[in-house]
């Protein structure tokens, strides 16, 4: 089943009934992580979340076991295959992540192996990390949405700055009370040693150059200042079990598949230091999976969530804790990562 990753075509196919028109598709010759030219193809995806034409196939590096999909978008067309009810941009994602308006994730809170205090915890849905800052600490969430977790940052009077690929939440986000950048990535136009910490829920595998992006939060984080950030892990037991039809794929969008290995690497190649790595079994991926894999698609994103906030609290936590027992931490959904900027700058 290796095959060079030269050896396959990319594959074009009708893009002309959506606004992508004008995308063309990278197809990556060598791996993006260790630049070995070999891989091999684990399956072909199309996008069943948002319904986006387009075929990629989903590889794996045979010298450092990354996964990527490849052909992808440019990066400069990528918006465009994101819909406007994306649910990180939608106003109800934003009320259903407001933690200091409910008690129920105010109840699961966790703490870490290394002091730091979660929501959502080991078993919850949500995996928001907040580090013991003082009031004034200068923070940044890369991917910010529609703004849930700006605002818990707000509420702990942080000097909050929240970026994001979509300029229309930019008066979103200043309402809240926080300063909105337009990404530029991997560039950030923050001076050096400026930030305490950064953080990015979700959105490490969206990026097209993660270890440059990385290396340049390294830049902007003041010695012994925190990263924490979260990934789906394509590790987990239904990556092998749906494939395809796997919620967390979510291609064209997620062009990089981590696992708790290759999310190691990339970190270290940037210069911090994991401090901890956890795996949550959270559902969140299991219903919409299962909907994928009986045909459903080009449907509201909303809409493939709508069964499982329908039957959700106890048997999410239900399930949760009877797939963790079945599958261990390493096989959980998501993987959430706290780092240390330990430079001696
Ligand atoms: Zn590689």
């Amino acid at each position: 089943m290796t095959q060079s990753i030269i050896s396959h075509a990319p594959t074009i196919i009708n893009i002309f009934t959506m606004n992508c028109s004008e995308s063309k598709y990278l197809d990556l010759q060598k791996c993006p992580l260790c630049g070995s030219l070999n891989s091999q193809l684990l399956f072909k995806a199309n996008d069943i979340l948002m319904g986006k034409p387009g075929e990629y196939n989903i590889e794996e590096c045979t010298e450092c076991s990354f996964r990527f999909t490849n052909p992808r978008p440019y990066a400069e067309d990528i918006f465009n295959y994101y819909t406007s009810d994306y649910h990180c941009y939608r106003d109800d994602n934003r009320k259903k992540n407001d933690v200091t308006e409910s008690s129920d994730l105010e109840n699961k809170v966790f703490t870490s192996n290394s002091g730091y205090t979660l929501h959502g915890g080991f078993w919850g849905s949500r995996g928001w990390v907040f580090p013991n800052l003082q009031k004034g600490a200068k923070i940044l969430e890369i991917g910010c949405g529609s703004g849930g977790f700006i605002r818990e940052c707000i509420a702990r009077r942080w000097e909050t700055l929240g970026m994001d690929l979509n300029p229309d939440l930019e008066p979103v986000i200043t309402q809240m009370g926080a300063k909105f950048l337009p990404t530029t990535l991997p560039i950030i136009d923050l001076p050096d040693s400026y930030l305490d910490a950064v953080f990015a829920w979700q959105v490490i595998e969206h990026l097209y150059e993660p270890v440059e992006t990385l290396t340049e939060i390294q830049r902007i984080l003041k010695p012994n200042g925190i990263l924490a950030f979260s990934v789906p892990n394509s590790d987990c037991w239904q990556f092998h079990l749906f494939k395809d039809k796997w919620a967390g794929l979510q291609v064209p969008t997620h062009v990089s598949h981590f696992s708790e290995k290759t999310i190691r690497q990339v970190v270290e190649k940037s210069g911090l230091k994991v401090v901890e790595i956890y795996g949550q079994n959270t559902i969140g991926c299991l219903c919409p999976s299962i909907l994928f894999s009986m045909g459903r698609k080009n449907v509201s994103l909303s809409d493939q969530w709508t069964p499982l906030s329908s039957v959700n609290k106890i048997i999410d936590r239900f399930l949760s804790i009877l797939i963790s027992l079945l599958f261990g931490r390493n096989q959980a959904e998501r993987l959430t990562v706290i780092c240390i900027n330990n430079s001696q700058e």
